[in-house]
């Protein structure tokens, strides 16, 4: 029996059996996995399983959309309304003002850096160049590249971050990835960088979002993305977050995507009080060349 790790009720947030499903391995599409741990969320376990040729650790079975979007509601972003075995296991702690201005110094700061990686706000004309950013939450990263000059637009499924952001007069769209490429909204070569810190490990089907990023994005287009590393068994956000990635398996999946000059840096620690830690990783990469139709990736 494998250890079980977590055993909680989220109230808000729906569950019905028929509503997940067993998954792959985003990374080999293999089955064969190993069992790392159990939780038990809302009277029902989970699996905390991984790969038994790669890195990738996920949850199984996972959420559908209607779970998703139930999850990420107000209460998501509220710590003072989570129970404490709750607090590290969800939600964004930017409910108090300090928190909130922490968060903006530290994202700007942090967008002002891509600079030295040529990713500049505006282009030899000096004309902005276009950021799009997958779920943009309260709108932090957003706000802070439109204020060093990109012009910006953010997709965003959560009512109350769509709320904050647009109460910050940002464009925040109420779309995932994927509708606003199934509506054909031309944004086909259309960004000069796609952003999304804390996004893909929350997501069922990373490798899609990264193959619709490669649409939308220009040909000398870049990618960032910031992710938690877990370390060998996660113990921290295991109901929402589904991937748990290592430095190796990010990158991986990146270059199966058809990515090229994929670098990693060690971006910062997030401190639990008890103890447990979760490094985070920013990742730079930028899109590959076209490929012929009918050639996998
Ligand atoms: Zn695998």
């Amino acid at each position: 029996m494998p250890k079980r790790i977590l055993e909680t009720t989220v109230d808000w947030a729906r569950l019905k059996p028929e509503e997940f499903q067993w998954v792959p391995c985003v990374l080999c599409g293999s089955f064969e996995y190993t069992t790392l741990a159990s939780l038990v969320i809302n009277w029902s376990e989970f699996y905390l399983v991984r790969c038994e040729a790669c890195d990738v650790v996920w949850r199984n079975p996972i959420p559908d959309a209607r779970f998703l979007n139930d999850l990420y509601s107000e209460k998501y972003y509220n710590v003072a309304t989570h129970s404490p075995a709750l607090v590290y296991q969800v939600g964004i702690a930017d409910w108090e003002v300090p928190d909130q201005n922490r968060r903006r110094t530290k994202t700007r700061q942090e967008v002002r850096r891509w600079e030295e990686r040529g990713l500049t706000p505006r282009d030899e004309f000096n004309e902005p160049r276009h950021l799009l950013e997958i779920g943009g939450g309260r709108g932090y990263l957003q706000r802070a590249a439109a204020e060093l000059g990109w012009s910006t637009l953010g997709l965003e499924i959560s009512p109350y971050g769509i709320k904050a952001a647009i109460d910050q007069g940002l464009i925040m769209l109420p779309v995932t990835l994927e509708e606003l490429s199934e509506k054909f909204i031309p944004y086909r070569d259309y960004f000069d960088t796609v952003v999304f810190f804390d996004f893909l490990e929350h997501i069922p089907d990373p490798g899609l979002v990264l193959r619709i990023v490669k649409y939308v994005l220009k040909e000398d287009g870049s990618v960032v993305l910031r992710i938690p590393l877990s370390g060998d068994c996660p113990k921290l956000h295991l109901i929402d977050h589904i991937w748990h990635f290592s430095k190796t398996s990010i990158a991986a999946l990146l270059e199966r995507e058809g990515f090229r000059e994929i670098e990693t840096v060690d971006s910062g620690v997030f401190e639990a009080p008890n103890a447990d830690r979760i490094d985070n990783l920013t990742v730079f990469a930028k899109k590959g060349p076209r490929q012929p139709l009918g050639t996998a990736v």
